[in-house]
Order: structure tokens, then sequence, then C-alpha cells
């Protein structure tokens, strides 16, 4: 009797933490997305993240509460005497979080911890070569285990950030595998949102992969980083990278890839680096007649 009645409380008690966790969750989620981005914080993303510039009104707000949340959930560690500052916090969150603008549930919820580097990362692997264990040395400006931290080289990070058409951003190359774990195994392929659209996913990045390998073997590459041809998940990620920043470019040479991640990611970028586009223009064209007409008046005083 006393053991049932012990089991019980254990239960009992179980159902209690994990009820209790997601209460917090919720309410952080709440709390975050309640409350407003501080100045401060807007500042950095002004200065530092060239993709915020450009993204509609509406989804600059939701990307608010995205930053909100994985700043109060995600824990920063600076790597080799590196002083986490809020620049570094907000700017890494600020691209973190673009992938996963649309997502209504808690964004990367598989790990917590992010390891901040100043510079590449280099680290002693062990390889096997037949029956000898070969020592190798690999630097890396970013990397994303399964599972556990990420680690990014704020050199690289930061660079990333500040230009949005590039097509480099380790940042989002990072959290691109993260979403591509999210099933258990980082293959190039992360969870769709339904049945059917796996098919699709496995005909195109298949057949797209194959495409980038070619033009890459007849130095006719353009607008994926040909370190795409490394592996389905590293095309994946570097796919993702040129989404957000050579958008245009790639909708236009990569109609069929473009949307397929356009649909995965819920977002069109292609259409914010137009508008972005148009307003400069405009905004140049009231400049130049405002000049004009200051000119045409010079000496009338
Ligand atoms: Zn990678």
């Amino acid at each position: 009797m006393i053991i049932i009645i012990i089991n019980v409380l254990i239960i009992t008690l179980i159902c209690a933490y994990f009820l209790g966790k997601k209460m917090l969750q919720k309410k952080q989620i709440q709390e975050s997305y309640d409350a407003d981005l501080n100045y401060e914080w807007r500042e950095i993303l002004e200065r530092k993240m060239s993709l915020y510039k450009i993204l509609p009104d509406h989804l600059k707000e939701k990307l608010h509460g995205h930053i909100n949340y994985f700043l109060k959930t995600k824990s920063f560690y600076g790597n080799e005497g590196l002083e986490i500052t809020e620049e570094i916090k907000v700017t890494v969150a600020g691209d973190a979080c673009l992938p996963v603008l649309m997502r209504e549930d808690p964004i990367y919820p598989d790990f917590d911890n992010i390891f901040i580097c100043p510079d590449v990362y280099t680290r002693t692997e062990h390889q096997r070569n037949g029956n000898v264990i070969d020592e190798v040395t690999r630097s890396s400006s970013g990397v994303s285990w399964l599972n556990g931290p990420l680690l990014l080289a704020w050199k690289y990070a930061s660079y990333g950030s500040s230009n949005k058409s590039d097509g480099e951003n380790v940042t989002l190359h990072e959290f691109a595998h993260k979403l591509d774990g999210e099933n258990g195994v980082t293959n190039g392929l992360p969870i769709l949102r339904s049945k059917k659209d796996y098919k699709e996913w496995q005909v195109i990045m298949t057949r797209e992969y194959d495409n980038l390998c070619e033009r890459v073997d007849r130095r006719a590459n353009r607008v994926l980083d040909a370190y795409g041809t490394t592996s389905p998940a590293e095309f994946f990620a570097v796919a993702t990278e040129s989404f957000f920043e050579k958008s245009v470019k790639f909708k236009k040479s990569l109609p069929d890839l473009y949307e397929l991640l356009a649909n995965y990611y819920e977002l069109d970028p292609a259409q914010w680096h137009l508008d972005y586009r148009e307003r400069q223009r405009l905004k140049n064209k009231a400049k130049n007649q405002t000049s004009r007409i200051l000119s045409d008046n010079i000496g009338l005083e």
C-alpha cells in the first residue's frame, strides 16, 4: 500500500513539474510578446542588422517579440575571454529569429546555450584513415551541435549581419542547422508542415543539390555558396543564407527552390529587398528635387 502511495506521489510530482514548466513557458511567451523592445536594443538592430532595415513594419513587431523571448530563454557565454555585450546578444538574436519569424510555438526549444568566440573556432578532431587515426585541425566560423549548444565566431556573425546582400550570414546558417535537426537528424530535411510537403521537398532539393554540384564543377555557380555541395544539410543551410540575402537573384535564377523555401519559412524576402530598393529610390529622388530647388533659389536673397 505504501509503495502505491509513494508511486502516486512521484507521478503527481512529475506531472506538477511538467505542468509548471509549461505554464512558466506560456507566461514567458506572453510577457515577451506584450513587452516593447527597449530603445537600446532597437538602436542595435538598426545599426547592426542590415536585414532589419528592409523588414516590413508588421514583421518588425513580430521580430521584437521573438527577440524578447529568445534573450529570455537562451544563455550566452564568451569564449577566449570575449565579454558578452548587449550588441552581441541582440545582433545574434535578430538574425537567429528571422527564419522562425512566422512560428507561434516556442522558438528553438531544443537547446539553451550559445557560445561566442572572438574569431574562428579551432579544434582538433580524430579521423580514421584505414588502420591509422589521424589528428585533423579544423577552423569554423560557426558550429551547431545536434540537440546541443551552438557556437558562433563574433567576427563573422557581425560581418554577416552587417551585409544584407552577399549571401554570407553564419548566424542564419547555423540556425538553419538547428531547424534541420529538430527531427533528431541533420540531413537537409527539417520538419515540414504537412505530409504532402515531403515528396515535393525531396524532389526539388535533390534536383537543386545536383544542379549546384554540376554548376560548381563547370565554375558557373552564382547564387548559392559552393560549400553547399558538401552535403544536403549544408545545402539547406547555404540556401537559407541566400534565400534571405540574395533573395531577388535567387527567386529569378532558382524559382522552384525559392518557392519551396518561401513556403517553408512562410516569408518572401525578395519582396522586402524590392520594396526597400523602391523606398530608397523615392527617397533619393526627393532629396535630388530638394537640392535642385535650393540651388535654383541661390542668389535670390
Ligand atoms: Zn554548416
